[in-house]
């Protein structure tokens, strides 16, 4: 288990990974935010390292990915259908109406529903004639009944509006179909078309943010169009839909969430975290056995992977192995003074909690600290001139701090902070009171050991600058 150790504070200010090539002597990290101000926002760095760079490489990716889907690839109701079925609109179909019953729903389960649907109505004119009566009743057992009656919704239009003819683009899937999204409309596009676009799912997404050591949040909207950027950019044009399918089936089959099977992966030479989560493996096997760790199955350090490359992080600091709680306070102490620029009381130094995180097989463990600045930095204009000067380092507001380019783990010690802030100031102002909590010690504050009385807790937005025309 790595153990990273964080400092944050109420702010945030925010300084950018080192990522690749970045070496701790121990996987030991800190991150310090601290109060309001705001430098200008600066845009996701994309480094080369997380990209597909050479043609022959992705050749090579397609090639492997494909082979292999041929030989191992499911048998499926809908993918018979779509290799057997010449008419184009009947063939857009069937994937259509698989589509949309996988969204959130098991393969296994899908099959007998999908089967009975193409039974009743093979075709789209014979759903569109259908009642909503009978939709519901075929579709009960399988949820989100909304998902039925839309998909009948737009077959009609389909016919209605349409002269019976499905659009043959994604583009023209996704903006004349209710219901139909930027994946779904890939999917049938690839698949029933043969149009050379790239799908994202949940699926695909674990194979490339593993495949190319991807450790941002893919929540993230910036994220998640990088992420089909890279997946346009690697689908095969001669078999699109094959291509789409197989990264589909191999994060459903192989490059699963827990313990995926990387010596049997069709694509392990192109996997940047293969590597990685193999070590992770064996160190954890081993610890379970009882054996000693060798020298070549330490448990991986993030560092060591670029995970983080190029995102924004709360000041951080790897610490050391063995150090005592005080002596970690003080390394955590002086990094934060360097960075902030200011002399800081120990007992201002509050901490605030632990957060685990899995970066692809790699556990780390952030303890959060936090950090009430003395002055504003906006207002210090000699400080600020210097941070300007500092692109590594920024300060953003709470918006912008959700919308930058930070890791999921630097959302979780965020949300940490956040808690905590709602606990100090007790019910309202949009936080949830926990449960029992005696509202009438809202607000009390415990003295220091020297007899002091700490900064109060203000509430996180009184840290942040609200963003220009807010
Ligand atoms: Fe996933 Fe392992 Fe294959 Fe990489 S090598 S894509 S981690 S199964």
């Amino acid at each position: 288990m790595s153990k990273l150790r964080a400092a944050a504070r109420s702010g945030r200010g925010l300084q950018q990974g080192a990522g690749e090539g970045r070496k701790s002597p121990r996987r030991c990290r800190k991150n310090v935010s601290s109060h309001k101000g705001m430098l200008p926002p600066v845009s996701a760095q994309q480094s080369a390292y997380h990209l597909f760079s050479h043609p022959a490489e992705i050749e090579a990716f397609r090639k492997n990915l494909l082979a292999w889907y041929d030989k191992c690839k499911r048998d499926l109701p809908w993918r018979k259908l779509a290799a057997s079925e010449s008419d184009a609109n009947r063939r857009a179909y069937a994937v259509w109406v698989s589509e949309i019953m996988l969204q959130q729903t098991q393969v296994a389960t899908v099959i007998d529903y999908y089967n009975r649907w193409m039974q009743k109505w093979p075709t789209l004119q014979a759903l569109a004639k259908a009642s909503l009566e009978e939709v519901n009743e075929l579709w009960a057992g399988l949820g989100y009944y909304s998902r039925g009656k839309r998909l009948q919704e737009a077959a009609q239009k389909v016919v209605s509006e349409l002269a019976g003819q499905m659009p043959a683009t994604a583009e023209e899937l996704q903006r004349l179909l209710p219901g139909v999204g930027r994946y779904t409309a890939g999917a049938i596009a690839s698949i029933s078309y043969g149009q050379a676009t790239g799908v994202v799912d949940g699926n695909v997404i674990r194979v490339l943010c593993r495949v190319r050591c991807i450790g941002a949040d893919s929540s993230s909207p910036a994220v998640a169009d990088r992420l089909w950027d890279l997946a346009n950019a690697l689908v095969d044009p001669a078999r699109p839909g094959d291509f789409n399918q197989a990264m589909m089936e191999l994060g459903a089959t192989v490059c699963t969430p827990r313990a995926p099977l990387c010596m049997e992966c069709p694509v392990k030479q192109h996997c940047k975290a293969r590597c990685r989560v193999e070590k992770e493996l064996e160190f954890a096997s081993r610890r379970l056995l009882g054996k000693a760790a060798s020298s070549c199955s330490q448990a991986p350090d993030i560092e060591e992977c670029g995970l983080l490359a190029g995102l924004w992080e709360f000041p951080s600091l790897a610490l050391g192995p063995g150090l005592k709680e005080k002596q970690q306070r003080e390394a955590l102490l002086a990094h934060v003074q360097a960075w902030a620029g200011e002399a800081v009381a120990r007992g201002r130094l509050r901490h605030v909690g632990e957060v685990s995180h899995v970066f692809s097989h790699i556990h780390q463990t952030y303890v959060v600290y936090s950090l009430l600045l003395g002055r504003d930095p906006e207002m210090a204009s000699g400080w600020r001139d210097e941070m300007l000067e500092r692109p590594a380092f920024r300060w953003v507001t709470q918006a912008e701090f959700q919308k930058s380019a930070v890791s999921t783990a630097m959302k979780k010690v965020w949300k940490v902070c956040e808690r905590q802030n709602c606990e100090g100031r007790g019910s309202g102002q949009g936080c949830k009171r926990k449960r029992g909590a005696d509202p009438s010690r809202a607000g009390q504050r415990k003295v220091e050991a020297d007899g002091s009385l700490p900064p109060r807790q203000l509430s996180l937005d009184a840290f942040l600058k609200a963003p220009a025309g807010e």
